[in-house]
């Protein structure tokens, strides 16, 4: 589903070129969960913000369901992008919006009609648990609540791909537990393909298939959460 190939992003800091990610290579397949792990500065950011093109590749290719990233712009890659939904640490959400307009966000945008938009948003908000917030603002609603509203929102333009920035690094250890059994469910329910990257094992333990260990802007281990992380 995503097949990305010597990949390398090269910053112009203000001290000099900074290698964010040098050759990097890795598939995901269809319907898994895949990790990247990695501590602060490893270049988890930047790779997962070069698969929807946030971040443009300085060198590589990434190929998603077979659409070469690197060589779309204008409306081909808006509308590439509305397949990929992505979640973000501090959720992202729009404070002036209530649970149910964030959810209908990228719908509005995409042009979809009002009766379908509410059929949809009612359905993502029974997908996440939160039908009985749809009136709130984002500020009434814990952490937990608003990565729920943060995944809803993501899926509400039938994603072909979930990518998920350190989702649950700012949530405590039992709501983690719950965010990760809900992505869990949404990879299993709609055979959703999920790329997240974290700094916490736990995340890599508890839901992933396949994990890539970065340093320093190389993967260093790759391949199934089993045989990666099970000694011999
Ligand atoms: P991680 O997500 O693993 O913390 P990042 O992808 O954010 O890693 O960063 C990788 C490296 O690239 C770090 O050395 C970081 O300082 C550098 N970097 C990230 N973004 C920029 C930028 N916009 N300009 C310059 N350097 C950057
Ligand atoms: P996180 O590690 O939580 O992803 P960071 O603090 O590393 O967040 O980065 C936040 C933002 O700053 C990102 O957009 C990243 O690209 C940018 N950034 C990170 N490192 C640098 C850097 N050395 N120079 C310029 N921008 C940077």
């Amino acid at each position: 589903m995503i097949q990305i190939r010597d990949l390398t992003k090269i910053y112009q800091g203000s001290a000099g070129e900074v290698v964010a990610l040098d050759n990097v290579s890795l598939r995901v397949r269809k319907g898994e969960i895949y990790g990247i792990i990695g501590f602060s500065g490893a270049g988890k950011s930047t790779l997962i913000r070069c698969v929807n093109m946030l971040e443009r590749p300085t060198k590589g290719s990434i190929m998603v369901n077979n659409q070469e990233m690197t060589k779309l712009d204008g409306w081909r890659l808006r509308a590439m992008r509305q397949k990929i939904g992505m979640i973000f640490q501090h959720f992202n959400l729009l404070s002036s919006r209530t649970v149910f307009d964030n959810i209908a966000f990228p719908l509005e945008i995409s042009g979809v009609s009002k009766e379908e938009i509410n059929k949809k948003v009612t359905n993502l908000l029974e997908l996440v648990g939160l039908s009985d917030k749809a009136q709130v603002y984002p500020a009434q609603l814990s952490g937990g609540q608003k990565q729920r509203v943060g995944i809803a929102r993501a899926l509400a333009n039938d994603p072909i791909v979930l990518l998920c920035d350190e989702a649950t690094s700012a949530l405590d250890p039992a709501t983690t537990s719950s965010i990760l059994e809900l992505l869990k469910d949404i990879n299993r329910k709609l055979d959703l393909t999920i790329l997240m990257i974290t700094h916490e094992m736990k995340v890599i333990s508890e839901i992933c298939d396949s994990v890539a260990v970065i340093e320093g802007g190389h993967i260093i281990e790759e391949g199934l959460v089993i045989d990666v992380f099970t000694q011999p």
